[in-house]
This record gives C-alpha cells, structure tokens and sequence, in this order.
C-alpha cells in the first residue's frame, strides 16, 4: 500500500545527494517549482555544474555530511547506484527526512535490440528550444536513442536525457556560417539506419515546417529504412505566444499564414506572391527573415498593407536569451536593427502583434 502526497516546494531547501545526469529532470522541475536546490556531490554532470555556475543552484563539491539531511525540507537520492541511492534513503530516515530516488540509467546495451527496434529514423520536433516544450513522446525517443542527430536550435539540454552510449553527433547550420550539407545529413540517417541503429533526428520546433524533414523522410525510404514522425511545438506559433501574441482571436483575424523570409521579395528563387500577402487580412508569420526583414517590409506596404499594421519580432523565444521588439510594419525593421536582434527571429504582421491582454 503507497501513500501519495503532493508536496510544495516553493521556499523550501532541497538535497540532491549525488551529481548524476539522471537527476537533472527533477532538479530543474523542483526549480521551476521554487524549490532552493543543493547539490551534494564530489562530480557533477556538467550541466548541474552549469547550473551551480549560473547562481541557480549550489554545488557542494564533496561527499555527504549530516548537515546535508538536517537542512533538508526533501532529499533526492542520486547517485546513479541504486545500492548508495538505498544508503542515502537509509541516512536520511534517521534524520527523519523523506527521500525520492532516481533510480540509476541502466548501464548502455551491448546485446542487439529487440528485431522491432532495429535500424529505425524517428524524426522529433523538439519545440523551440526550452526543453519544457518537447513532447512526451519526443523526451521517450530521446531516452531510447543508440544515436542523435541534433542542429542547434533543438531543445539541447534534453541531450542529457540521452542513455549512457548514445552517440551524439551535431548537424548545426549557422546562418552564412558553416554547416552540414543535407546530403550528408541524410546520408549518416542512412547509414546509420543500416547498421540496425535507432537514430533520432532531433530539430528545432517541428520537422516539416521549414526542417526538411519530408527531404530526411524521403531518403530515408528510398534507402528502405524505417521513418516514425513525432510532431513538436513549431516556433511559428510558440515563439509569437511565448511572447504574449494570439496567432488567432476571435475579433481580430480568422486566419494565419506562415512564410519563409530567407529570399527578399523580387529575389528569382522566391515563390511567395507577397501582393496576395499583404491583401490576405491574416496574420503574417515570417521566419528566417531577419535579415531581409526591411525589403519584406517595404513590399508588404507598397502592396498596400496599411503602414500602421502592428508588428512584432521575437528573438531566442522560450530561451533565458529570449527578446522582443514591437511596432508597426512601417517601423519594426528599423527597430530591431537598433535592438541588434539576431536570429532565431520570428516576425508577426497583423493586428495580434498588438494585442495586450489587458486592453
Ligand atoms: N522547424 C523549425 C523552424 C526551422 S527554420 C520550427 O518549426 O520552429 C529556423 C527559423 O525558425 C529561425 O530562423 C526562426 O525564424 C525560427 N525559430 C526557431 N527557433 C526559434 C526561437 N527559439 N525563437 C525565435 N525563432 C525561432
């Protein structure tokens, strides 16, 4: 028979007995929930160690003392060793505290997966970048990874959530910068799909809005490998509402459209019809469009969207990083190359870049 209590832990000290990687899902839960959280642990994963870093958390780089358990409102035991876990399960009862295990990662898998997981491509949309906002079933591919295959806006600290072996290899594509050719990309999902590996393709948001994963998907079956699809939260929505803006509302638009702004208006390889944009009485979305966002602009009005159009761009949304910049279609450019605002951006055009719950 269990007993099962909710416990606030707003204010209240909590003991993370142990460093391992394992516990960094109940340490940034018990920080959103406001917990004070110590770490008591010789070697920390580098991510508590970040965490300590960043004033969030305090690391006490040494075994456990009684004083630990004294000050303790709740102990975590995680020690990734599910003998010390039960030892310090045992401390803390004589110090009349209650503890939680984590219990510890089962050690990598040397023996072949079973036939039904073998050489399988899992396309995961990890959401915009705060690992909140990766699915549930996403975190659960992540978990069962022989291999991740991530750029740089997927939801990275997630990555520790990867099993002990999981190799990790980073696709990143930085703007004008350097980056790996999709042809490589799909050829390591190939190959590593052939070697009975289950590989997740891990990106920013969602795979099919502007992450080529119907490309990934493709390759993948024209090389017979196995595709599964887990659906994330698309920045072209979260970024917009992380800031505070509706895509939709009842009274002040019926639809949205999503566009890419990495080619200017009048470029050859653009296939947008931005007089139809800017006529279209929806809110606009554009993504990738830092950049060409003052000829974009420009076009929107000179195709007679009204130059007092409400706008908004969000940068780094669901980031600590994360910034915005509002004003009109006829002022936001201007605005944010004052504000310095770097991709990843996303504009809204529309009266909901206006909106104000409270107005
Ligand atoms: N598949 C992704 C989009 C990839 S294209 C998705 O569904 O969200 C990359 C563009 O997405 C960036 O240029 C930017 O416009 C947008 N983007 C991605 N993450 C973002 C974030 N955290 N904040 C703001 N914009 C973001």
């Amino acid at each position: 028979v269990t007993f099962t209590a909710d416990f606030d832990v707003t204010g209240r000290d909590v003991t993370v007995i142990g460093g391992s990687a394992d516990a960094l899902g109940n340490i940034t839960s018990l920080l959103r929930g406001g917990a004070s959280v110590t770490v008591v642990a010789p070697e920390a994963a580098l991510t508590i160690r970040d965490l300590a870093a960043r004033g969030l958390i305090s690391w006490r780089q040494r075994s456990a003392e009684p004083a630990d358990f004294e000050i303790a409102a709740l102990v975590i035991a995680a020690t990734g060793n599910d003998q010390w876990n039960d030892e310090v399960a045992a401390e803390a009862a004589q110090h009349n505290r209650v503890t939680l295990t984590v219990p510890a990662q089962p050690q990598p898998v040397a023996a072949p997966l079973p036939a039904e997981q073998r050489g399988t491509v899992i396309l995961v949309g990890g959401g915009p970048g705060d690992p909140g906002l990766l699915t549930v079933a996403g975190l659960a591919a992540i978990r069962s990874a022989d291999v991740i295959i991530c750029d740089r806006l997927a939801p990275l600290p997630a990555l520790q959530q990867a099993r002990a072996g999981a190799e990790i290899i980073d696709v990143g594509k930085i703007p004008r910068g350097s980056y790996t050719s999709q042809e490589r990309i799909n050829e390591q999902l190939i190959r590593y799909g052939r070697q009975g590996k289950r590989v997740v393709r891990l990106k920013g948001g969602d795979n099919f809005v502007f992450g080529r994963g119907g490309e990934e998907w493709q390759a993948c079956v024209a090389a017979g490998i196995p595709v599964q699809v887990i659906p994330g939260v698309t920045s072209a929505v979260a970024g917009p509402a992380l800031a505070g803006i509706p895509l939709t509302h009842r009274q002040l638009t019926q639809g949205f459209t999503v566009v890419s702004g990495h080619l200017p208006p009048g470029d050859p390889g653009s296939t947008l019809n931005w007089g139809a944009l800017a006529r279209a009485n929806t809110t606009l979305v554009i993504m990738m469009g830092v950049s060409t966002l003052p000829a974009i602009a420009a076009e929107l009005i000179g195709q007679g969207l009204a130059a007092s159009t409400a706008a908004i761009t969000v940068s780094d949304a669901g980031l600590p990083s994360q910034r915005a910049v509002r004003g009109t279609v006829s002022t936001i450019a201007a605005l944010c190359s004052e504000a310095l605002m770097k991709p990843p951006a996303i504009t809204v055009i529309g009266a909901v870049a206006g909106f104000d719950p409270a107005g």
